[in-house]
């Protein structure tokens, strides 16, 4: 499904593109580029992914660069699969290496058949860091609140892939789960101030070709406020 021309998204569940238990998956890719594929998605549909990418790219496809948001499964877990089908890349940061590396066995919530393989071969980036891959240039930020090891992706200081991190609407992605921490949102979202974001582009939900920076300085004025801010999970959108 193309959303710009050189955006597209080929896995989610709410668009109906893969695994009920997938995030959204967007590829990237310029002219006649290699393909970044931002996320893997749960492993529980790759056939379904592969087959978006090749109905959108043709096959053979071209080089693909799989760059992993978080370690969480509905992002991660198929990560060691689809690298091996596609013969990709993949590229995460240090902090979300160690558990792609030593994949999970223990995965609360997901499908008793879902399988968090180790991917062994994973070419890591320091959080902050600026990447060059598959012609895309991409600032890393990382900012906790949703896990310890999120990451947000901004492309030429204008498109954010926000993940996990906010979503349509200044939802945040506080989470009943390890890792997830207000007090992190409140140290490291500010990050995201003042970017004149205009594509928005979240792991779940709804997304935007312009005006994202209003998605964001919503979740920080609720971020002010002296309660709970709106977070994923507490309407109807779950993920
Ligand atoms: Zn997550």
């Amino acid at each position: 499904m193309r959303i710009l021309p050189w955006l597209y998204l080929v896995g989610s569940r709410q668009f109906g593109l893969s695994s009920p238990w997938d995030c959204h998956i967007y590829a990237l890719r310029r002219d006649h580029g290699g393909i970044l594929l931002i996320d893997a998605g749960s492993g529980l549909a790759n056939s379904r992914i592969i087959a978006n990418l090749k109905a959108e790219f043709g096959d053979p496809l071209p080089p693909v660069t799989i760059l992993v948001t978080h370690h969480h499964p509905d992002h991660a877990a198929g990560t060691a699969p689809l690298a091996r089908e596609l013969n990709a890349e993949v590229c995460t940061s240090d902090l979300t290496a160690p558990i792609l590396t030593a994949g999970q066995s223990d995965n609360p919530g997901y499908p008793e058949h879902m399988v968090y393989a180790p991917c062994l071969d994973v070419r890591t980036y320091r959080p902050g860091a600026t990447l060059d891959l598959q012609g895309f240039t991409i600032e890393t930020i990382p900012v906790r609140g949703h896990s310890e090891d999120s990451v947000a992706f901004l492309l030429d200081g204008e498109h954010l892939f926000s993940a996990d991190i906010v979503f349509y609407g200044g939802l945040l992605g506080l989470i009943n789960a390890p890792g997830s921490d207000l007090t992190a949102y409140r140290q490291d979202l500010p990050k995201l101030a003042g970017r004149n974001i205009q594509g928005f582009f979240p792991s779940h939900g709804l997304f935007t070709i312009e005006d994202g920076q209003q998605h964001i300085d919503t979740a920080l004025i609720e971020l002010q406020k002296g309660f709970v801010p709106r977070a994923i999970g507490q309407g109807d959108l779950i993920f």
